[in-house]
């Protein structure tokens, strides 16, 4: 995709010399390239060039937090541990089998990882309705919704 801002234009220029001289990182983001180019031309806005700190936000930000886009055979091996460790049950309404799948119990946009432990299973109708509310949230929202 190509920029739409002048400044993404022309730091996405400085982003890529930057990278280029840097063979770690330049490494590290060979898959997700375009996507940190673009991020760290947004973060060079405001001054910050610094090719290493932009790398950690990023992947702090978005690799973690987005398994299921960045490294879906990962997330895919993960999901099944879930789903055995669960034994193929909603941990929400009880479920089992069907459609399932894995839940953030805290959600990725409040903070929360892709940890074991923070990961469980849940039919896809509990998953819709859960979204982004974290547990305690979910079970008032039923309360009053059910
Ligand atoms: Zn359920």
């Amino acid at each position: 995709m190509a920029p739409n801002n002048w400044y993404e234009k022309v730091l996405s220029a400085d982003v890529i010399d930057d990278i280029k001289r840097n063979s770690i990182i330049s490494q590290k983001c060979k898959p997700y390239y375009d996507s940190f180019v673009r991020f760290a031309a947004k973060q060079r806005v405001n001054y910050e060039n610094d090719l290493e700190a932009e790398w950690q936000e990023y992947s702090e930000k978005y690799l973690n937090k987005r398994l299921y886009n960045t490294d879906i055979n990962l997330w895919k091996k993960l999901s099944k541990k879930i789903m055995e460790r669960d034994k193929y049950t909603c941990l929400y309404c009880g479920q089992i089998g069907g459609k399932l799948e894995i839940d953030h119990v805290l959600p990725i946009s409040r903070g929360g990882t892709n940890d074991f432990d923070n990961l469980v299973t849940a039919c896809q109708h509990c998953n819709r309705q859960k979204h982004d509310k974290t547990a305690e949230e979910y079970a008032d929202w039923k309360d009053k919704h059910e």
